[in-house]
């Protein structure tokens, strides 16, 4: 295979040169060629192409060997130069050689010219390939110099042998300082041994070590480097050095432990603040459980969200689940208006309500509530209010007004009964002043009426100041019976009713107010005779029954129908077979009898059939 060869002839004879080309050619180079004979020519010729060899004659008519030498140095270019002349001596042999001329072939002898054109060649190929790889090493080490990275070299022991500028400007230790110090000059003592140990046996083992470490600068601050370290082996893998390219991450490192620690704290405050959440909201289910006002907090939609165990005993388990279903629990259509029309103005409005309302509870039982309805904000997007229920039994408060009212009606009606009387009989009195006596007597009767009324008004009020039994003693109770019966034999005869009076001879004295106890019999017998016709048997004992001692007072007389049976301890209360007997009873006496057993600790009972007789009886604890 030919070779192709550029060839630039210093030459002024043209035969010369064809013959030097033709011993060229025949060595197997295919040629290129340009000849020049001037220096102006060469210079130029120089500049045109790229040559691989320049062959020079030595002395020529305008030119000479050493100017071709000196124009080819001046130009920098790496071409290697042959002299190619007729006879020169020795000495200027060398003198040529040592100027810088590559080689010299005589032009009697040109069969040398081949070998040493191969020679140069391959000489200046040599060249220019170390030049290409310095470059190229300059380039590198430009590129390790000017990293970003920390780079460090070290011998196989560790002795650093080279730092980049990056490495000495984190570190503050100047490259005179490091190298030929130990790398462990920038080691801590916060990485563990472990992590070096580690280290070392990877890169020794001719691995790649990557990792974290913390290390210390000349002024003794710790930085963090990510490291990535490793051996530099020749052929046979002999480890020679040790590479180490490490990035700061000082910075990363801050941050990432600065958000660690934010972390922390943010799950410790989140925490706490559901501990604190936690027990606030235990109080308040402590609160809401132990409460007998009915709770119950319901979203605007109406769905209830938590309601106490009162609230569920007096509205139902439906009204646990939706605020409408409390409507279902009210007594009549005008209160389920009343109570929903305030729902929905708190709802819409944001008003509070308060209304009363009578509902059935669960049991069945009536309640008087009072039910506050209170607009709740449950969240900042529904423009529309919950609803906080709740709901205050007030039955018992309810029963007192209720009662007050009807006996203060009832005290009216009956002091109006004897003084319209009165008025009555006076009026007829100034009419018919001559029938005085009779008219006298009449009002004898309203006066005594009047009289007894005051009397049974002001016993109930001692009653309810609980101021009657003040006087408690050990006594017989046939005794006190006995005195009452006494009293009231005479009138019982007048009426010719048969009275019986079979006591006990076995009663144990007990504790009582003689004085009060004394007026609850004469009550009992009182209305046994007033309530039972001529002829007809009153019948009065006292027993033992266990350890209760019982007195029964029992007559032949009106009876009772079994709708007012309930009632005739009530106050003011008087069925109208007694109304139509005996006009002018009170309807206080038996009330009085049952206060009056009552703080006895005893119970009053009565049995009664309507138009054949009734039989009350009283039981007193012995102890
Ligand atoms: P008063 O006798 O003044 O009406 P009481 O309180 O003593 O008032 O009695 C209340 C009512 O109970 C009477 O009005 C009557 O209807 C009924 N009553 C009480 N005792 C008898 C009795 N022995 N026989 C029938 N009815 C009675």
């Amino acid at each position: 295979m030919m070779k192709s060869l550029h060839v630039l002839l210093v030459e002024d004879s043209e035969d010369d040169a064809l013959l030097i080309l033709r011993v060229l050619t025949r060595a197997g180079y295919e040629i290129t060629y340009q000849r020049v004979e001037t220096p102006e020519g060469f210079r130029a010729a120089l500049g045109t192409q790229s040559w691989d060899i320049v062959l020079s004659d030595y002395s020529m008519p305008q030119f000479s060997g050493s100017d071709t030498m000196r124009i080819l140095l001046e130009s920098g270019l790496d071409i290697p130069l042959i002299i190619v002349s007729g006879a020169i001596g020795e000495e200027r042999a060398v003198e040529i050689m040592k100027a810088g001329a590559s080689d010299y072939v005589m032009k009697g002898n040109l069969a040398r010219l081949p070998p040493a054109l191969e020679r140069e060649l391959r000489e200046a190929e040599s060249r220019r390939a170390r030049k290409q790889a310095e470059s190229q090493v300059q380039m590198l080490s430009r590129a390790l110099e000017q990293s970003a990275s920390l780079v460090m070299i070290t011998d196989p022991q560790g002795v650093i042998e080279y730092v980049n500028q990056a490495f000495t400007q984190v570190t503050g230790y100047s490259s005179e300082e490091l190298v030929g110090v130990h790398s462990r000059v920038v080691k801590s003592d916060t990485t563990p041994p472990e992590r070096y140990e580690q280290m070392w046996t990877t890169i020794l083992a001719g691995d790649t070590w990557r990792g974290e470490l913390q290390n210390r600068k000349k002024n003794g601050d710790l930085f963090w480097v990510e490291t990535v370290m490793s051996g530099i082996k020749t052929h046979d893998g002999t480890i020679t050095q040790f590479l180490s390219v490490q990035e700061d991450i000082t910075e990363r490192k801050r941050l990432e432990t600065e958000l660690q620690r934010y972390t922390t704290q943010l799950e410790r405050m989140v925490e706490e603040r559901t501990a604190e959440l936690r027990r606030a909201k235990d109080q308040i289910e402590l609160i809401l459980n132990s409460t007998n006002d009915a709770l119950a907090l319901a979203q605007s939609n109406g769905d209830i969200q938590t309601v106490n165990p009162a609230f569920v005993s007096t509205f139902g388990d439906r009204a646990a689940q939706a605020i409408e279903y409390i409507l279902w629990a009210l007594a009549n259509e005008e209160q389920i208006n009343l109570v929903g029309d305030a729902l929905i103005r708190v709802i819409f409005d944001s008003d509070s309500k308060r209304v009363e309302a009578q509902v059935t509870t669960k049991d069945g039982s009536g309640k008087d509530i009072d039910l506050a309805l209170i607009p709740v904000r449950m969240s900042d997007h529904d423009p529309k209010s919950g609803v906080l229920v709740s709901a205050r039994d007030i039955t018992q408060l309810k029963d007192i007004e209720r009662f007050k009212a009807r006996f203060v009606a009832d005290a009216v009606h009956d002091l109006a009964t004897p003084i319209a009387g009165l008025s009555t009989r006076l009026y007829l009195l100034q009419r018919a002043p001559e029938k005085l006596s009779e008219h006298v007597g009449a009002l004898q009767n309203q006066v005594t009426h009047l009289r007894q009324l005051l009397h049974d008004l002001r016993t109930l009020s001692n009653l309810d100041k609980n101021q009657l039994i003040s006087d408690l003693r050990p006594l017989n109770v046939n005794e006190i019976v006995r005195r009452v019966f006494d009293t009231f034999e005479p009138i019982a005869v007048d009426k010719e009713q048969q009275i019986t009076f079979e006591p006990d001879p076995a009663l144990p004295e007990i504790s009582l107010d003689a004085h009060q106890f004394e007026r609850v019999i004469v009550n009992l017998v009182s209305n046994a005779v007033n309530y039972t016709p001529n002829r007809k048997a009153i019948h009065i004992k006292t027993a033992l029954d266990g350890d209760t001692i019982v007195v029964e007072v029992a007559d032949q007389g009106i009876g009772i129908g079994p709708e007012h049976l309930s009632h005739i301890f009530e106050r003011f209360y008087r069925a109208p077979q007694a109304r139509a007997t005996q006009e002018t009873g009170t309807g206080l006496g038996l009330s009085i009898v049952k206060e009056i057993i009552d703080q006895h600790g005893g119970k009053v009972s009565v049995v009664s059939t309507l138009g054949e007789g009734s039989t009350f009886a009283i039981r007193l604890p012995i102890q």
